[in-house]
């Protein structure tokens, strides 16, 4: 008989009461450090007192009100977006995968608008991630996402990921957009490096191509920069963010240059709940704190702390880990066995880490974690590695 909820996760059984901070609480009372921080998404903590509190304040005075009417929550944080970054102009949605949808939207109708209505062709990459609608599989590409889901959306080219000569041969005068992560995240935390973001980025000028970046899960302070892209020191012309600007309230946005948002004019594009008060109001205080160079000069300190401790993992369990790889604190453990038993082996010690493709460990804590807690996430990481080291044939 089916579940009553609809069998699409193979789920751990843990169930989580509370959260505090980088702590999740379970039903039984155990205290697990959280470092999948809901997949990069409560990039504060849990329960942030700031948080809570914009929450609280907002959810009594208005929660809701429909975009047929100015929402001063939401003009207030299209403001410090377009203030802290390149953009002009920003749209509110729900999900990284509906920002997915309307940065495709956006690329295709700037050329329609533009007289070339053939430029519909979006070249994206192997590995990628971009959500589970109908585009964002389509821009995905793999097997495993779009099987038994077509016809495929069509008007994606995949190429490998990184491959500068492979994405010059592919443009042509349909190409509209170039589609990629800055670091895959889903992918196993493989960092594009920058001058291979600064070869996409001269690519895009010399062509009239646009580079759409989906910064959904590395953006939002998580490598140590509002986005991922600035420690390239290039600018999209369109951005895809959620995840971690909500903190935990379901909020994702478009920024865009307003070249490259020319087409959208009312009435093209629309969301009931994006941009609503309330998670605007949370958004806004997600992004006062990420956006302070205080705040983020902190996420590089423990990104280095962090990574030297897990360079030492990996010295002292050359038998499960082979090599640390990320940016700031979307980091990545390869493993040796399969990671799925070491992210389980993580269960028993008490520490919640997130598998990625490539045999990949990712780590991707509350950005607030402290230091006695990046400790801890080491010590039960070495618990969890000594675990498994017990099994894995020598
Ligand atoms: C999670 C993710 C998405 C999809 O976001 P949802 O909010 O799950 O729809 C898109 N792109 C990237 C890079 C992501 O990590």
């Amino acid at each position: 008989m089916i579940p009553s909820v609809l069998p699409t996760y193979n789920r751990a059984p843990l169930s989580f009461v509370k959260g505090e901070g980088s702590w999740l609480i379970e039903a039984d009372g155990r205290r697990f450090l959280d470092l999948c921080a809901g997949i990069a998404v409560t990039a504060l903590g849990h329960a942030h007192p700031a948080l809570v509190k914009a929450l609280t304040d907002q959810a009594g005075a208005l929660w809701h009100v429909s975009n047929l009417y100015t929402i001063p929550q939401q003009q207030a944080l299209a403001d410090a977006l377009v203030g802290a970054t390149f953009a002009d102009t920003v749209f509110f949605t729900n999900s990284g995968t509906e920002a997915c949808e309307l940065a495709v939207k956006m690329a295709r109708k700037y050329w329609f608008e533009k007289g070339q209505p053939e430029r519909t062709e979006i070249i994206a990459f192997d590995g990628s991630f971009h959500g589970r609608s109908s585009a964002g599989i389509a821009a995905a590409g793999t097997p495993k996402m779009i099987g038994g889901f077509g016809p495929v959306l069509p008007g994606f080219t995949h190429l490998p990921f990184g491959d500068h000569d492979a994405v010059r041969a592919a443009i042509t005068d349909k190409t509209a957009a170039i589609l990629i992560e800055p670091i895959q995240g889903e992918g196993g935390i493989r960092p594009l490096s920058d001058g291979c973001l600064k070869g996409l980025r001269d690519l895009c000028d010399a062509t009239g191509t646009l580079l759409i970046l989906d910064e959904v899960q590395c953006g939002m302070g998580r490598t140590g920069k509002l986005f991922a892209h600035e420690w390239a020191g290039i600018e999209p012309d369109i951005l895809m963010v959620a995840k971690g600007i909500g903190g935990g309230f379901p909020l994702g946005a478009v920024l865009a240059t307003e070249n490259a948002a020319s087409g959208m004019t009312a009435g093209t594009h629309g969301s009931t709940y994006g941009g609503n008060p309330l998670a605007c109001a949370i958004g806004l205080e997600v992004m006062r704190h990420v956006s302070d160079p205080a705040f983020l000069a902190e996420v590089n300190r423990k990104s280095a702390v962090l990574r030297q401790k897990l360079d030492g993992l990996v010295a002292d369990h050359p038998e499960v880990f082979d090599s640390v790889r990320g940016t700031g604190l979307m980091l990545g453990l390869r493993c040796k066995p399969s990671v799925v038993d070491v992210v389980k082996a993580g269960y028993d010690a008490l520490v919640l880490t997130v598998p990625a493709a490539d045999n990949v460990l990712r780590l991707l804590p509350a950005l607030t974690i402290s230091d006695d807690e990046i400790d801890a996430a080491i010590t039960r990481l070495d618990q969890a590695a000594t675990a498994i080291a017990a099994h894995v044939p020598a």
